[in-house]
């Protein structure tokens, strides 16, 4: 058996294509403006912070990059997010993460103005989750709905198992898929340490792993058929040609031999979220009156 790709490529065109089709008309200085805030310089920040500014500019949606010292006090933190907050011309607000040690990151994301939270993690936004909102949910918990509606699963009693507990993949998604009526299960480090990690596993028709750690997910831990949505995304040293490479928590061979479906790492889930982000955005600016 060879499982078929589930490509991110041709859903993230669809919704950026939305995006396009909603702000039609609208002049450039008028349209959504993305601000993101990076403290320090961290590279893996600073590449998503890049990919954000093309994504932007693809759909011709505004974007502005905030670098603050990586040795900024919480307090002078605080009071950025506050402007930001206030000034009309921003629509959405993102703190890339990680931040430096010193500054409370969940705390800092919990000063945003809901309805600027474009990545979907104020807790108003978690709660909304928690009712059957998506709006403002999560990127990567909608990017996975969005992946999973485009193999057109029937979730009614499908069996689903998430492996991974996160505040902005895992835990939003179980309730997303919850709303569905999927039977969900959700695994953590707790479950692989008592040994029963592909106990569950191997009864999801539905497996999405969220964990970052490479390989970790097996045939043994694949039911015949399944679909599976590799979240993960871990880089790694390619023993031949030494050059870095992402690779997801899945074996991308053994998925294809055994699954049903399989997305691929890169290529799946972070396209799609990419483009959420920006959907995202467009909903901020709604939610704000200003398209
Ligand atoms: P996290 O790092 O906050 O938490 C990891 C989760 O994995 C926890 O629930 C933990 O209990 C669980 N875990 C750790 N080791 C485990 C093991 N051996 N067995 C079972 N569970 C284990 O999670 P996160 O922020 O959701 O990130 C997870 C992965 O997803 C990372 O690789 C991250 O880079 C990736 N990610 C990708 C996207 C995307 O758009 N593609 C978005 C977000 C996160």
């Amino acid at each position: 058996m060879s499982a078929r790709l589930l490509e991110g490529g041709p859903v993230a065109a669809r919704i950026k294509q939305s995006v396009v089709d909603k702000l039609m008309g609208i002049p450039l200085g008028r349209r959504p403006k993305l601000t993101a805030v990076l403290v320090g310089d961290d590279p893996g920040a600073k590449f998503y912070a890049r990919s954000q500014a093309k994504g932007c500019e693809e759909v011709s949606l505004r974007y502005e990059l905030v670098e603050l010292p990586a040795d900024i006090s919480e307090g002078d933190l605080v009071l950025k997010l506050r402007e930001l907050n206030n000034d009309d011309d921003v629509t959405g607000i993102i703190l890339m993460m990680p931040v430096p040690e010193h500054i409370d990151g969940r705390a800092m994301q919990g000063l945003i103005d809901p309805l600027k939270d474009v990545d979907g993690v104020h807790p108003v936004n978690l709660g909304h989750v928690v009712q059957g909102k998506m709006d403002l949910a999560p990127c990567t918990a909608q990017a996975i709905i969005e992946l999973l509606d485009e193999a057109e699963v029937d979730y009614y009693g499908a069996e689903v198992v998430i492996v991974g507990h996160s505040e902005i993949v895992g835990k939003p998604t179980a309730l997303l898929l919850l709303d569905r009526f999927a039977t969900t299960t959700v695994c953590h480090i707790g479950t692989s340490d008592k040994g029963m990690l592909a106990h569950h596993t191997r009864e999801a028709d539905i497996l999405i792993v969220a964990v970052g750690v490479a390989g970790l997910i097996t045939k043994e831990h694949i039911k015949p058929g399944a679909i599976v949505i590799d979240v993960g995304t871990n880089r790694q040293k390619d023993p031949e040609t030494g050059k870095t490479r992402i690779v997801g928590d899945v074996v991308a061979a053994d998925a294809m031999e055994v699954a049903g479906m399989v997305t691929p790492v890169p290529g799946g889930v972070g396209v799609v979220t990419s483009a959420i982000l920006l959907r995202n955005l467009v909903t901020c600016a709604e939610l704000q009156g200003k398209v």
